[in-house]
């Protein structure tokens, strides 16, 4: 794809360009040699035209020496001598300037000698000439009327006047010459004409090929030759002309022209074609070179915008281009408004736990698998992206609630069939919240925040569920929002209390006490640890809270010699790095002995079983700190767990108590743990124990240990000691909070 949008946007303007100067240089070249060369042509033309005249008044020029000649009056107008005039006429023009015919005529223009070449004919072989002649003949004849009125009285021997001549290219017979008339003059005056005309001596040369040699020889003209058609003549020759007196055409000369510009062209057009080479070379190479340096330019700016739009590990389109469809389906209630979308939010359910007990590589697998279930679910109009983790998202567009809760039905279907990962059979499920959406002036983030609250809730609710966003969960999430605001200015005041609860033993002697946090809030009065403690861990204050409620605990312990105090700790709180490092702090600043306290955690810590958090439970236990599993019973309650890491004691949870004497089971599963702790050679306790036949069921299956409003509610230290003091605990079962 970008090579050949780089071919159709990048190489054919740029070639195209190219070829274009190439032909405006080569035309340019070809134009100007075109110029020089008919530049020349006309030049030469010119020329010859000019040296054509200069040639034809030089040849009559020949004839003066014999007709202005004051023995020429004498013999050829005082008296006609045709001996003189086949000696001076005929024979000397004939044989010294190569005329090939001449005649002499009398006043009246008659023939009265004709000459062809040096030989005397008859002077009637003039009349083939006459009609060619006239013209030069009558001109002679003005200018000798005018010369006779304003010279010739004037004239004085000695003075030498100037011939009276007229020459021009003539045809006769289908022959070219070039034809003169001189009038017969005297030159030094000595010999007088008889009357008022003279006669005349006309003289004929044939243009043939003696003369078309000389004249190229002189001009150095190549291929000189005359023809009779004008049109025939080559637009690349030179050419002129040749027209009568009167101006009428006789033929066409013609010649090859001199080319100064072909020449020219031939000498530097080869080095021109070299260099334009090496330029279109220079200009192939350069474009080469940027063209890849473009490619890999567009390639890595492709894989840019994928990596922009796409989630890696699915190929699915991630949060940004989920925003942008989801744009335009809105964009597209604006327009329709009886049009609906719906926005899906989808969280699997387990994969947390997956990725922690398997790796990452089995949650990626997982990932993968259930991209492509969601993928198999969805229609073609509809939009699914991953946004993270284990979160997808759909943009169903023009969809009834019913549609929407029909494609949330088949989604949790697909994704509650197991899943086969490596040797791994797992299942998952997933959990959905949907947002319809009517109006299509919502942001696109505040759709998928109304999902994502629907989301929590059909989590809440235990998952594999879908659930749909309503108003009162936006109030909710806002209240929380709030919340974290207060929390951490509470913290920061200081406001948060301890409570404590006493743990007592079947005698009812208090043993031990379990360290609770408690917040009385200005306004909402006192709000549960249970609600608070994972909303301090989401805004990152449970480091914080953690801290405080340990450092108070330590702190009050000291009011109670002999009684085991036990903290909660949560999993997020343990694995926050430096827990270890800054309990450790707190033990040595307030001094006290950790062999009197008791952690607290879930079995959420040990999921995964990996090796930091062996780390963690082993520094703790190796500063002196015993470890208890709280609210055993609800998670795996898995064995290996136990015998794996530095568990001390179980404690049962309060949901199996509250159902004792209830619910047969709930009875059965208490007798199950009691004797695997005791299996396990680990203590027991059991919490919520409210009422005496709850207690008693206990001690008959063996729990001595229990925790409770039987006994008491988490109560302030200074309670405790009065607790302490009281003579028969057991039957007083105190209230206080
Ligand atoms: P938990 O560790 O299981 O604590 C026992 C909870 O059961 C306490 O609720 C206690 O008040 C309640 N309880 C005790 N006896 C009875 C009874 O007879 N009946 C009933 N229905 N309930 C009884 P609380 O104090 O609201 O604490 C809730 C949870 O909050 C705790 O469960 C613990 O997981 C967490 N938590 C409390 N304090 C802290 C703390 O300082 N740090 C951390 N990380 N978590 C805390
Ligand atoms: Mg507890
Ligand atoms: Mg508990």
């Amino acid at each position: 794809m970008p090579r050949q949008l780089l071919k159709a946007d990048f190489f054919w303007p740029l070639a195209t360009l190219g070829l274009v100067a190439i032909a405006v240089l080569v035309a340019l070249v070809l134009s100007l040699v075109h110029q020089f060369d008919s530049l020349s042509r006309e030049r030469e033309q010119a020329l010859v035209a000019n040296g054509l005249t200069g040639i034809t008044s030089e040849i009559a020029h020949r004839v003066v020496p014999q007709t202005v000649w004051d023995e020429a009056v004498r013999n050829l107008d005082n008296r006609f001598d045709p001996v003189w005039a086949s000696e001076n006429i005929g024979q000397y023009l004939s044989q010294t300037n190569g005329f090939d015919t001449s005649f002499v005529l009398d006043a009246g223009d008659r023939a009265i000698f004709a000459a062809d070449g040096p030989k005397a004919v008859d002077a009637s072989a003039f009349e083939a000439f006459a009609p060619a002649t006239a013209g030069v003949i009558a001109s002679v004849r003005t200018q000798e009327s005018a010369r006779a009125l304003v010279n010739q009285r004037r004239s004085t021997p000695g003075q030498i006047p100037g011939p009276i001549q007229a020459s021009s290219i003539a045809k006769v017979n289908g022959r070219l010459y070039i034809v003169s008339a001189t009038l017969v003059q005297s030159d030094f005056g000595y010999a007088r004409p008889k009357g008022p005309k003279a006669p005349i001596v006309v003289t004929g040369m044939e243009l043939g090929q003696p003369f078309l040699k000389q004249f190229s020889e002189r001009f150095m003209l190549t291929n000189l030759h005359v023809h009779g058609d004008d049109s025939r003549s080559d637009k690349q020759q030179a050419h002129i002309p040749l027209r009568a007196l009167s101006g009428e055409y006789l033929a066409t000369l013609d010649w090859e022209p001199q080319t100064p510009g072909e020449t020219m062209l031939g000498q530097v057009g080869g080095p021109i074609l070299i260099i334009v080479g090496l330029l279109s070379l220079a200009a192939l190479m350069l474009y080469r070179r940027v063209s890849g340096m473009a490619q890999s330019l567009l390639a890595s700016e492709a894989r840019a915008t994928h990596l922009a739009y796409f989630d890696p590990l699915t190929g699915l389109p991630n949060r940004t281009r989920f925003q942008e469809r989801l744009d335009y389906a809105l964009d597209h209630l604006r327009r329709d408004h009886e049009a609906t979308v719906a926005v899906h939010s989808i969280d699997l359910d387990r994969f947390k736990e997956i990725n922690d007990l398997h790796g990452h590589q089995v949650g990626d697998q997982l990932i993968k698998l259930a991209a492509r279930r969601l993928a198999a679910v969805c229609r073609s109009t509809d939009t699914f992206a991953r946004f993270g983790a284990d979160e997808f998202a759909i943009v169903q567009a023009n969809a009834t609630a019913a549609q929407a809760a029909a494609l949330a039905d088949r989604l949790i279907e697909a994704m509650t069939a197991p899943f086969y990962l490596e040797t791994i059979r797992s299942f998952i499920g997933c959990s959905i919240g949907i947002t319809m959406i009517t109006d299509g002036d919502v942001d696109p983030g505040e759709a998928i925040r109304q999902a994502d609250m629907a989301l929590t809730r059909a989590r809440a609710d235990g998952g594999s569920r879908f659930c749909f966003f309503e108003i009162e969960m936006d109030a909710a999430v806002k209240t929380r929002r709030s919340l974290e605001i207060d929390l951490r200015e509470a913290l920061a005041a200081g406001a948060l209390e301890m409570a404590y609860q006493p743990q007592v033993n079947h005698r009812g002697v208090m043993t031990g006490v379990e360290a609770l946090v408690r917040w009385r809030h200005p306004i909402r009065g006192s709000i549960s640890p249970e609600y608070f403690v994972p909303i301090a861990e989401e805004c990152g204050l449970i480091s914080e809270l953690g801290l405080f409620t340990i450092a108070r605990a330590f702190q009050d312990s000291r009011r109670w010699k002999g009684l085991k105090v036990a903290i909660n700790v949560s999993a997020i709180q343990l694995r926050t790095p430096g827990f270890v490092t800054a309990v450790s702090t707190l033990v040595s600043r307030l001094r006290v002995d950790p062999r009197r306290f008791e952690l607290e955690i879930t079995e959420t810590v040990l999921i995964g079983d990996d090796p930091e958090t062996h780390e963690t439970l082993k520094r703790l236990r190796d500063l002196g700190f015993s470890l208890a599993l709280d609210d055993f019973g609800t998670g795996y309650s898995s064995l290996s767990y136990l015998k794996r890491f530095p568990i001390s004691k179980i404690k049962i949870d309060r949901s199996f108590i509250a159902n004792l004497g209830i619910d047969d089971e709930a009875d059965a599963v208490v007798g199950a743990i009691i004797r695997l702790a005791r299996a396990l050679k680990l203590n027991v306790i059991a919490e919520g124990v409210e009422t005496s036949e709850q207690r008693d069921r206990l001690a008959a299956a063996g729990c001595s240990e229990i925790q409770g409003y039987l006994f008491s509610k988490p109560v302030s230290a200074a309670d405790i000691e009065a607790l302490r003091a009281a003579p028969t605990p057991m039957r007083t079962a105190r209230a206080a909070a």
